[in-house]
């Protein structure tokens, strides 16, 4: 998926430290991370976690966590596709 993408489906997008002393957990700013890297920009791992650094530690050794719709984001989507029906 690309950083629009997943901005469109309403998924959230967390850095998460991979050192032991640290493993800090961070939500991403999908708008910022696409007004810097571009709405095409890949999501996977290799696409995303080399542009990252832990902001608390500084390491590099980051991992990429992708949540999928929030609930709220889930029941407004269910009422809306039982409209249509
Ligand atoms: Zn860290």
């Amino acid at each position: 998926m690309t950083v629009q993408e997943l901005i469109d489906e309403g998924y959230t997008l967390h850095a998460g430290c991979k050192e032991n002393t640290c493993l800090r957990t961070r939500p991403l700013d999908l708008i910022a991370l696409r007004d810097r890297l571009g709405p095409e920009h890949g999501t996977l791992h290799h696409n995303l976690a080399p542009k990252l650094r832990c902001s608390t530690c500084g390491s590099k050794n980051v991992g990429l966590i992708v949540s999928p719709l929030t609930h709220g984001e889930i029941i407004r989507r269910e009422s809306t596709s039982n409209l249509r029906r």
